[in-house]
């Protein structure tokens, strides 16, 4: 067994909440990191871990992530994330979801769930009916629906901002770019770029999702093995993490590198790395908060204008991280960080200014 207090204070962690309900088999792990900015928001990952020591060490590690990411974005949101252990194929159940929705109402607002790896829309329907403090459930629920559209968006608006700073104007116009997974929101984001006449280069171990992106836009495909290499203007790695590594970063033929995987640096040497070959990184964590800038918009009754008004708001975000980088003389990803805690730091001090009722 791990030390959990360990973990928990070595990157300040709010609170970790063990949920076990032994009829449905739940056994779930909520890690809160911080309410700094307002309530922490992070989906539920259902998943098969070896052991209870990886679902908490990969639920701490995501929450802290969530922090960063809300923060940087503008969210008054917090950091949290939940996992599920066990395989959801075999595992879930009405019974088990609709008992994790009552550990999630048991922690009064501190934590919303919403959908990630392994939970559907539709289980967040069925947690719904146990608790409010969820996101993601149907727009005929009341929601926001799927999120990928909007991550989609929010890459559209980072490489409208790379390219701003590269050739002087937000226009794709002509520019090529490499997208490698065009699943959900590598999908939708080709089709932005089309529309903005730029050219496409497809990947995905999915044949029949690169030949579907070919035959309607007309795009390139490549081996998923080989798109990094391809010589483009843009790389947009939207599969798996870990793709910008010390193996491929010294094969990369592109000016910038702008997509929606999460932790798409193997570690923090590759932004280095990135930095010293001259490609633009757009750091994964800004570049695809348009899914929770979406879900942000639902307490207060959601408006998909307006959503996708504030998710463009990631290309400003975008050239002050570059501006920062430049300025500290350091990488697009280490200035994130650092506007990210300083926005935590700034905006979570005024509530020691106290009002009275
Ligand atoms: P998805 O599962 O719909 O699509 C992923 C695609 O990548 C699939 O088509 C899959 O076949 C393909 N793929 C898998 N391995 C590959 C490989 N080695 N090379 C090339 N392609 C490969 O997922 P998604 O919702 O589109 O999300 C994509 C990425 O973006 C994930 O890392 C996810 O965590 C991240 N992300 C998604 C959202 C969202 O709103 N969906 C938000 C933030 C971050």
């Amino acid at each position: 067994m791990p030390n959990v207090f360990d973990i928990v204070t070595a990157d300040g962690f709010e609170q970790v909440a063990y949920c076990h309900d032994e009829a449905s088999g739940l056994r779930a792990i909520v890690a809160i990191h911080s309410t700094a900015l307002g309530p922490s928001l992070g989906g539920t990952r259902f998943y098969p871990y070896v052991s209870e020591t990886e679902a908490l060490v990969d639920v701490c590690r995501l929450a802290k992530g969530m922090t960063y990411k809300h923060a940087v974005c503008g969210n008054d949101l917090g950091g949290g994330k939940a996992v599920i252990l066990g395989d959801p194929g075999t595992l879930r159940s009405e019974a088990l979801l609709r008992a994790y929705g009552r550990f999630v109402e048991g922690l009064s607002g501190r934590y919303l769930t919403a959908e990630d790896v392994g939970t559907t829309q539709a289980d967040m329907d069925v947690i719904q009916r146990e608790t409010a403090f969820v996101t993601g459930v149907s727009e005929s629920l009341g929601g926001s629906g799927d999120p990928s559209p909007a991550t989609a968006w929010g890459v559209l608006w980072s490489m409208k901002a790379v390219a701003e700073r590269l050739w002087g104007a937000p226009s794709l116009n002509g520019r090529h770019v490499c997208i490698s997974g065009v699943g959900k929101v590598g999908a939708a984001l080709a089709e932005h770029l089309a529309t903005e006449g730029a050219k496409l280069t497809v990947a995905d171990v999915d044949v029949v999702a690169t030949d579907t992106v070919a035959e309607r836009l007309g795009a390139s495909t490549v081996a998923p093995e080989t798109a990094h290499t391809v010589a483009c203007d843009i790389f947009s790695p939207c599969a798996l993490g870990a793709v910008l590594n010390p193996t491929t970063v010294p094969e990369l033929r592109c000016d910038a590198v702008v997509g929606c995987a999460n932790n798409q640096l193997a570690g923090p040497t590759d932004a280095e790395r990135l930095r010293h070959r001259g490609i633009v990184y757009a750091p994964d964590f800004v570049a695809n908060a348009g899914g929770v800038m979406n879900i942000a918009e639902e307490p207060h009754g959601y408006d998909r204008q307006r959503a996708w008004d504030r998710i463009a708001t990631i290309h400003d975000t975008l050239l002050r991280v570059f501006d920062r980088a430049e300025a500290d003389g350091t990488t697009t990803a280490a200035a994130a960080d650092r506007l990210a805690e300083e926005r935590i730091a700034s905006v979570s001090h005024t509530r020691l200014i106290r009002t009275h009722r």
